[in-house]
This record gives structure tokens, C-alpha cells and sequence, in this order.
């Protein structure tokens, strides 16, 4: 018989097991309706380059706002949406939203930049996503050098040579491939060289604990030479502070994106952002 400390503590995590499970069918449930009730929106972040400080692109990041929920993060229901497979919907609304916006920036006049769209490895592995993309930029009118997608390492672990032929017909058509969230995957390296990818993505998690210790910035300084000697762009997320831009710029980073230059912002503002030259 479990002694009162192994039952309680059975309990404990019956309980958070329980409120995962029904916070888990709350965003289902809703999510089932999200599309078609207009609930979504996106924020725009910008990317900046570390030489000419110039914005060179805007990340397009889905919200979701809930009469009950509120705004709702992309962290509570992305998941949920890859698991129940909405990610393909929900996807392809993010795609013909985001070139849409990106149309509308350039015949206002504003300068044009690149939009980059994320893209879950359950939608990426779907068989009409690459038709998707197509849609997507001719109901726009989007030229497709203005169109990035944002992969994560996940993307690139099953039927290689499948995934290489769908990224290929992508970078003929013009369009940049990043990868995300870089080193928080299993990623083999050897595996890397074969993809056609333009950036990669240095994941917010080493940027955050890079100048804490030298192990932190020695693995921030590995990323950028592996990726430059594999002739890849780098970008480095969640910037937030001038030392940690100051440590990146030294190393050679290409780009930054994180709240030192802006939060994701509205439309509105990204508009603002893209008039402003800094
Ligand atoms: P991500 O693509 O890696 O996007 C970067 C996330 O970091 C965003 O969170 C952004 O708001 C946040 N961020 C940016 N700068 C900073 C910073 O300086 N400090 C900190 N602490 N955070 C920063 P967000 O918007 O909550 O999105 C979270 C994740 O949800 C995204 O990570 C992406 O994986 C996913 N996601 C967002 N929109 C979409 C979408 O349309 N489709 C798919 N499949 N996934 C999406
Ligand atoms: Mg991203
Ligand atoms: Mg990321
Ligand atoms: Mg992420």
C-alpha cells in the first residue's frame, strides 16, 4: 500500500493531469469554431539587420482572439491544432492572410520586405501544401520572393528525400526557407547540408542565456560559424537587451528579432514600422 506522501503526491499530479485534459478539450472545443467566427488575427514582429539596423522582414504570428478566452497565445493552441490536424486550415488562413497584408503594405507604398509565415510539420507534410503556397500568392498577387516559410527541425525527421523535393519546388518558385527554433531538434548536422534552406533560425533559448556563462556563448558562436560555412543566413530570436545585440554583432549575426527592436505588433503598427526608416 503507497504510504500518504506517494498518495498524495499521486494525487497532486492526477489533478494536473486533469486540468491539462480539460484545458485541452476547452481550446478544442472552441478552436472547432475559431476559422469560421473570425477569431484569428496576426501580430507582425520585425526582423532587423545587424549592419544597416534596417527592418529586412516582418514575422506574421497567429493570435486568437476569444470572446471568453481573450487573446489566446499561440503556445496554449498550436499544439492542440497540430494534434487534431485543424494546423491544415488554420494553416492555410495564415498563409493567405499573411500575403494578402503583405500585398496591401506595397501598394500603399510602404517598403517592401519579406513576410515570414510558420509552418507546422503536420501542414508542411500535407499533400497539397505546396499547392497551398500557390494559391496563396496568386489570390494575392504577392511575388513569391516575398513569401518565407519558417520550418522547424521536426519538418526536416521523416521521408527526407520527400521533404527535399517539396522544399525544392518551393525555392523555385522564389520563395526563402528558414529553419526555426534552431538547436532545440535532433537535426543531424550531415542532414542539414542537403536541405535547401536560406536561414537559420537561432532558438530564443540560447540567445537568453548566452552571456551567463561561456559555454552559453560558445554555442551561440558554433551556430553562427556551422551556419555561415554552410553559406546559410543567420538570425538570432528574442533579442531583448543591447549586450546581447552587441555580443551577436560581434559574432557575425546577420539579423535579430526580439523586443529590443519591437514586440509583435498589429497590423497597424507593423505598417508604422515598415514608413519608418531607422
Ligand atoms: P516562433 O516562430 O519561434 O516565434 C517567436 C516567438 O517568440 C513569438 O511568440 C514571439 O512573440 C516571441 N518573441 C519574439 N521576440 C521575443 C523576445 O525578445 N523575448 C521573448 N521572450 N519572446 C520573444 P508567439 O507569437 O507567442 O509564438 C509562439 C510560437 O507559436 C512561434 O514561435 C511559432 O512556433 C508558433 N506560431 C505562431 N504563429 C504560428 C502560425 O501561424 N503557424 C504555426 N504553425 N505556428 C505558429
Ligand atoms: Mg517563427
Ligand atoms: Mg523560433
Ligand atoms: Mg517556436
Amino acid at each position: 500500500r503507497a504510504k500518504d506522501g506517494g498518495r498524495n503526491q499521486l494525487q497532486f499530479y492526477t489533478e494536473e493531469m486533469n486540468d491539462r485534459v480539460t484545458e485541452r478539450t476547452l481550446i478544442e472545443g472552441h478552436l472547432r469554431h475559431a476559422l469560421v467566427r473570425n477569431e484569428f488575427l496576426l501580430y507582425f514582429q520585425p526582423r532587423v539587420d545587424c549592419v544597416s539596423g534596417e527592418v529586412v522582414g516582418l514575422e506574421a504570428l497567429l493570435r486568437w482572439q476569444h470572446p471568453e478566452l481573450g487573446l489566446v497565445s499561440p503556445v496554449r493552441f498550436i499544439s492542440v491544432a497540430e494534434e487534431t490536424g485543424r494546423i491544415v486550415e488554420i494553416g492555410e488562413w495564415v498563409l493567405k492572410t499573411a500575403c494578402l497584408q503583405a500585398m496591401a503594405w506595397q501598394q500603399a507604398g510602404l517598403a517592401p520586405v519579406p513576410v515570414a509565415v510558420n509552418v507546422s510539420a503536420r501542414q508542411f507534410r500535407h499533400a497539397a501544401f505546396v499547392q497551398e503556397v500557390k494559391d496563396a500568392l496568386e489570390a494575392s498577387g504577392l511575388e513569391p520572393r516575398y513569401l518565407e516559410l519558417e520550418l522547424t527541425e521536426s519538418v526536416m525527421m521523416h521521408n527526407v528525400d520527400v521533404v527535399i523535393a517539396a522544399m525544392s519546388q518551393l525555392k523555385e518558385m522564389g520563395i526563402c526557407l528558414s529553419i526555426d527554433d534552431f538547436g532545440t531538434g535532433y537535426s543531424s548536422l550531415n542532414y542539414l547540408r542537403r536541405f535547401p534552406i536560406d536561414y537559420l533560425k537561432i532558438d530564443q533559448s540560447f540567445v537568453r542565456d548566452m552571456l551567463d556563462d561561456p559555454p552559453g556563448a560558445a554555442i551561440v558562436r558554433s551556430i553562427i560559424a556551422l551556419g555561415h560555412s554552410l553559406a546559410f543566413r543567420i538570425i538570432a530570436e528574442g533579442v531583448e537587451t543591447p549586450e546581447q545585440l552587441a555580443y551577436l554583432k560581434e559574432e557575425g549575426c546577420d539579423e535579430i528579432q526580439g523586443y529590443l527592436c519591437s514586440r509583435p505588433v498589429p497590423e497597424k503598427e507593423a505598417a508604422v514600422l515598415l514608413g519608418s526608416e531607422r
